[in-house]
């Protein structure tokens, strides 16, 4: 951490879902290279936590509480940010929900529609909300999963959910351009609290291990330093495109 740059001196972040885990890493790294981070998640009491823990590192944040699927709370999110800041440069939609192991043929309808709502849904109508205030040379980064390329089993619809994300970098980059850029990071298995049912069993976090080249599972900081080098301008020709960062875990070609 001691050598990274400042690549986002006088941008303005947005990060969704990001008081913990990636979401969390995400804004410190953005934080640490000079941008102004709006973080935010469903709970006051983690939004305060992570805006101490961030401001203690020396990082110009603020805070607002903003579950994705609430209407009322994203509209909110882009007003405090433009008040505060004036404008957004860069955005990380980062947040999804997992509420289910069944197979997709056996998940409620309520599940569907949660998945769609929270994991593809929210990210679209949180950009349109933040479209009028984003600059010319901004920047969107989705946030899915190595999941989106081989669904399993225990995650179908999740995984599926993230496909769509992989579909929604490529029309939106289109959509957004020249202006803005749209990107996507596809995690390997990370050990959050999300991912927690996986990887705190001792068998099945080995048998993870086995499937990367690497040896080990992914960290918050991996996914935050993919997801700064797509948000920055050393990425300034890439649009349309998901890096996937998973130790080398089976992707695709
Ligand atoms: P995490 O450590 O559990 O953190 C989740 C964060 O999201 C918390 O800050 C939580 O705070 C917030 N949150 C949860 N639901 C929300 C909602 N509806 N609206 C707003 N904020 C919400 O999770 P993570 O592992 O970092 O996951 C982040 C992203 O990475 C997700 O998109 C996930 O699909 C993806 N991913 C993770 C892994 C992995 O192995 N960990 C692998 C691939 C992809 P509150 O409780 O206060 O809301």
């Amino acid at each position: 951490m001691e050598k990274i740059g400042k690549r986002f001196q006088g941008k303005v972040a947005i990060v969704t879902a990001s008081t913990q885990g990636i979401g969390f890493s995400i804004a410190e790294r953005l934080g640490l290279e000079g941008a102004s981070v709006v973080i935010s998640s469903r709970k006051q009491n983690n939004v305060d936590e992570a805006v101490e823990k961030l401001k203690a590192r020396g990082i110009e944040v603020l805070g607002v509480v903003c579950h994705v699927s609430n209407a009322q709370q994203r509209k909110n999110l882009i007003d405090k940010t433009v008040q505060k800041y004036g404008k957004i440069d860069l955005i990380v939609s980062n947040a999804a929900a997992n509420p289910s192991v069944d197979t997709i043929l056996e998940s409620k309808e309520s599940v569907l529609d949660k998945l769609w709502e929270i994991n593809v849904k929210a990210s679209i109508l949180l950009l349109k909300d933040a479209a009028p205030h984003l600059q010319k040379g901004s920047s969107v980064v989705f946030i899915s999963s190595i999941s989106a390329y081989q669904p399993p089993a225990s995650m179908a619809m999740y995984g599926v959910t993230k496909t769509a994300l992989l579909g929604l970098t490529k029309a939106l980059a289109a959509e957004m351009a020249p202006n803005t850029r749209v990107n996507c990071v596809a995690p390997g298995f990370v050990p959050t609290h999300f991912a927690e049912f996986i990887t705190s069993n001792d068998a099945v976090r080995k048998a993870i291990e086995e499937q990367t080249l690497l040896n080990r599972l992914g960290t918050t900081e991996d996914m935050a330093a993919a997801t700064a080098f797509l948000a920055s301008d050393d990425a300034s020709y890439i649009t349309g495109e998901t890096l996937v960062v998973a130790g080398g875990m089976p992707s695709r070609l």
